[in-house]
């Protein structure tokens, strides 16, 4: 008995290794069905994780402020619960795509959840912006198998800068510090404009906030280019 709970566990380790962590190695490491952004002499900025009631219009109105379009990949359930927030990105000139319905790891999805998560947020954006959707990212950049497939469907977008700015204890000079020497030509910068996913603290975006303000001052004055995904020619 005791052998075949070993043979069952091992095999699961196995098939987890094969369906989850594998695809996730291959594609982080080689690229493979990624789209990177080469070629270009701006910087896209992305936000995870929205939309948030409190911090995305904030967020909307920093970048107004400063005449830039960003990209948001957001969580189905919250363009259902904010739909109007989702409008004004639209508006705004914004790129959105998607970051699955739930912010649920593609490593714990069926092929069937995930297809099913990603048509329900492609139309709950739809029916916000009436505009069909392109860009995808998947929630800790995890892939599985049937992610293999998905560069045919979608323009599947990673990052070249990771902050860590989903932590408060990242502090305010650890963030802006990191987030100015982020001024290289192609750069894609990820940051959160939501704290209530699992191992963020809800505080965080308020820290975000205040230090993108600066660093998007700072750039200002020395004219550098921002763009948003949809005006990328991959
Ligand atoms: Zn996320």
């Amino acid at each position: 008995m005791s052998n075949l709970i070993i043979i069952c566990f091992i095999l699961l380790i196995s098939l987890f290794l094969i369906y989850a962590i594998l695809p996730t190695i291959l594609i982080r490491v080689t690229g493979w069905g990624i789209t990177k952004m080469i070629h270009s002499s701006a910087i896209a900025i992305t936000f995870d994780d929205g939309p948030n009631p409190k911090y995305t219009p904030q967020l909307l109105d920093l970048l107004k402020k400063y005449g830039i379009k960003a990209s948001f990949f957001v969580v189905g359930s919250k363009v259902k619960a904010y739909p109007d927030i989702i409008k004004r990105m639209s508006e705004e000139g914004h790129t959105i795509g998607i970051h699955h319905y739930n912010h649920i790891s593609s490593w714990i999805l069926s092929p069937f959840q995930l297809k099913k998560y990603l048509d329900m947020t492609e139309q709950a954006i739809f029916e916000c912006t009436n505009q069909k959707v392109t860009f995808y990212r998947p929630p800790w950049g995890h892939f599985n198998l049937f992610s293999l497939m998905l560069s045919k469907r979608y323009k599947v977008i990673m990052w070249s800068h990771i902050f860590g700015d989903w932590k408060v204890s990242k502090g305010i000079n650890g963030l802006l510090d990191q987030l100015l020497q982020s001024t290289e030509p192609g750069s894609v910068l990820l940051l959160h404009d939501c704290g209530e996913t699992a191992g963020a603290d809800r505080l965080a975006p308020h820290y975000m906030l205040k230090c993108l303000e600066i660093y998007l001052r700072e750039n200002a004055n020395k004219g550098t280019k921002f763009i948003t995904l949809k005006e990328v020619n991959f």
